[in-house]
């Protein structure tokens, strides 16, 4: 039986458009969510808490929210390109450390590989055995 399905398949994109607008709706303060009072919602005190001298606090937005998550996002990528720029900084400290306490051997080993087109991570990674050939 399919007496009941009365609706067409192109009748999905004739649906009216639910008015999406957002119910503006009072948020209540933190006291006054606890002691469930209608809250009057003023920022930053609303007229309860102002009327009985206590400390007003609103719980964080939903802005508040993803602007926090924003500032965490932001805050992670610093991290990555800090701790990028720190194992940089150890393998240029590295190579230059060789120069200096390495033998000359060592050193000239280094310098050609440098101008082979070796990278800094390569040269630090791979430390040159003295001795070998050129
Ligand atoms: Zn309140
Ligand atoms: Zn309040």
């Amino acid at each position: 039986m399919d007496n009941n399905s009365s609706i067409a398949p192109g009748d999905k994109a004739r649906l009216p458009k639910t008015a999406s607008r957002m119910k503006l709706t009072t948020v209540s303060c933190y006291r006054c969510r606890l002691a469930k009072a209608k809250c009057t919602g003023e920022r930053p005190a609303c007229t309860l808490c102002t009327a009985r001298g206590l400390l007003c606090e609103y719980e964080v937005t939903r802005e508040g929210v993803s602007r926090i998550q924003e500032l965490q996002r932001q805050l992670g990528q610093a991290n990555q390109e800090l701790e990028l720029l720190r194992w940089d900084l150890a393998v240029k400290t590295d190579v230059i450390q060789r120069f200096q306490t390495g033998s000359e051997q060592e050193a000239i080993h280094i310098l050609a590989r440098l101008r082979v087109g070796h990278s800094l991570e390569e040269i630090a990674a791979k430390p040159v055995k003295t001795g070998q050939a050129l």
